[in-house]
């Protein structure tokens, strides 16, 4: 059994008194070990990030983009293996797996377009022989903590764009399933990143506290849970650092009664269940429009979860594994117990699930609940878990105040044939992403990803063209070489 140390200036570090165990929760057995970083490693990281900053910000970003094109290539190389480490720590299905591996390559793609990005503004003439101009520089050292539930594509929000900048970076991976994202950033180290310009240390709480604190690290992204998420960007805000920290979610789509209810029906079952519902943005509470379109709906859905297959990740033919911890199991059988005790109607009840062979897996299975009104536990908070909600609302209006009366605002979608009131519901919706017939509202890696109200705290979403103002700061300089004959004397006004 091997224990997952930190990649630090370049090379694997391994030297921790506490380490954690990492589990393959298809099996629900300890599949290895992960070192939980002290300060004074987390330190090491710092300073091998500071020292190899100055070099790197000075190198072209043409030449920086190059490695990231290069880095791209490394990825699609090895997919296999990292679609494995996903797979084997998170227990996501391997489509699933190569799927999120796609999203984050995005990401790189979308580095590779530095040198555009980065080109500024430039006026001429903005007085008598004045030119003016606008750069981005750097920020210097940035820091990444990223959640379990996207293990590769998380980091792949942060530290390409962030490195293509021309900062250097220090990445906190979740400690749940941490060996992907190890191993990818030694794969942009091979793509020919200088040692020290990407960092990982494993670990947590110490090691997130100390990347808060050092006065060396100037920004940090974060993606987790929202009390975590508010955590961090209060403590990093107070050291006065800049920070985005993106947290939970409870996605609502709305069911309009014109909607066409076997395409809803296909695309809730995936959009609710898959990867096991550990998505931010999940569908978890589907608000029907009038009773009729919750009975269709309720009976659409519970037909055609009879065909849902969960089981290990290897398993192509599986639609969901299992969840990330026994205690998340727990967790997530706890909330359908608390919605049954609070008079909500179980319609399938995924508690107690058998998947032959994998008995200790963590396994819960699909779960449908009909009847869930807004005082209840299961629908104020985030489950994370392959349960989708059903309520129901007597108008568009009370549907949509449901919505923006939580205090999430991640992902949202409406269903419906009408365009008019697709139109009204995207303009006030008071969420970051909107679907439109459209179940997971993801945002491509050129435009930016971040949700509303406690889903995100601070100015600026992840990835896209967000992530360059993040990670870059705004230098204006303005420049006149005056000759001997234009000489001014003092000026003691503004030019009017
Ligand atoms: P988490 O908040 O438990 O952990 C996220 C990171 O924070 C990990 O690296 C962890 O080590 C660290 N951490 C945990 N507790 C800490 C503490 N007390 N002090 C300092 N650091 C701490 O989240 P998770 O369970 O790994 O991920 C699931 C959550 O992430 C869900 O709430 C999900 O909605 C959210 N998420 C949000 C987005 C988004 O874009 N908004 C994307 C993915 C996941």
């Amino acid at each position: 059994m091997t224990t997952l140390g930190h990649l630090i200036n370049g090379v694997r570090v391994d030297r921790e008194e506490r380490t954690q165990d990492i589990f393959n929760p298809s099996v629900g057995e300890v599949a290895g070990q992960v070192s939980l970083a002290s300060k004074a490693t987390v330190e090491e990281a710092i300073a091998a990030a500071e020292a190899a900053y100055p070099a790197w910000r000075d190198t072209p970003a043409a030449k920086r983009a190059r490695i990231m094109f290069r880095f791209k290539q490394l990825l699609e190389e090895h997919a296999d293996e990292i679609v494995r480490l996903v797979g084997q720590e998170h227990g996501k299905i391997v489509h699933d797996a190569r799927g999120e591996l796609a999203r984050g390559i995005e990401n790189v793609e979308y580095a590779c377009y530095a040198p555009e990005l980065l080109k500024g503004e430039h006026s001429k003439n903005t007085g008598p022989s004045i030119d003016s101009w606008s750069e981005f520089q750097p920020l210097g050292v940035v820091a990444g903590i990223t959640p379990f539930n996207f293990p590769a594509m998380v980091p792949l929000w942060m530290y390409p764009m962030a490195i293509a900048c021309g900062n250097t970076f220090v990445l906190k991976p979740s400690e749940r399933d941490p060996s992907s994202a190890l191993y990818i950033a030694e794969l942009a180290q091979e793509a020919g990143l200088p040692a020290g310009v990407i960092n990982v240390v494993n670990g947590d709480k110490e090691a997130v506290d100390t990347l808060l604190d050092d006065p060396r690290v100037q920004a940090v992204s974060f993606v987790g849970s929202t009390p975590i998420a508010e955590y961090i960007y209060s403590r990093a805000s107070a050291n006065g650092k800049r920070c985005q920290a993106l947290g939970g979610a409870k996605n609502h789509a709305i069911v309009m009664p014109d909607a066409d209810m076997d395409n809803v029906v296909n695309s809730l079952n995936g959009a609710a269940f898959g990867s096991s519902g550990e998505r931010c943005m999940a569908l978890s509470v589907a608000v029907a429009v009038g009773d009729e379109a919750a009975d269709t709906l309720i009976a659409k859905m519970q037909e055609q979860m009879k065909s849902l297959k969960v089981g290990p990740f290897s398993d192509k033919s599986n639609d969901f594994g299992p969840v990330i911890t026994k205690a998340h199991q727990e967790k997530v059988c706890g909330y359908i117990d608390s919605a049954e005790k609070q008079g909500a109607t179980i319609v399938v009840d995924g508690r107690g699930v058998q998947v032959p062979g994998h008995d200790n897996g963590f396994y819960v299975g699909g779960t449908l609940i009909d009847r869930v009104t807004p005082e209840m536990t299961c629908y104020q908070e985030e489950i994370f878990g392959p349960v989708l909600l059903v309520v129901r609302a007597a108008s568009m209006d009370e549907a949509m105040k449901l919505i923006d009366d939580h205090e999430y605002g991640n992902g949202t979608c409406i269903y419906t044939r009408d365009g008019e009131a697709a139109r009204y519901f995207s303009d006030r919706i008071q969420v970051g992403m909107v679907g439109i017939n459209v179940p997971l509202p993801v945002p491509v890696s050129y435009h930016s990803f971040g949700g509303w109200k406690r889903s995100l705290f601070g100015d600026l979403s992840a990835y896209g063209p967000d992530a360059v103002r993040f990670y870059t700061r705004r230098k204006t300089i303005t420049q006149r070489w005056p000759s001997a004959g234009v000489r001014e004397g003092s000026q003691f006004s503004f030019p009017s």
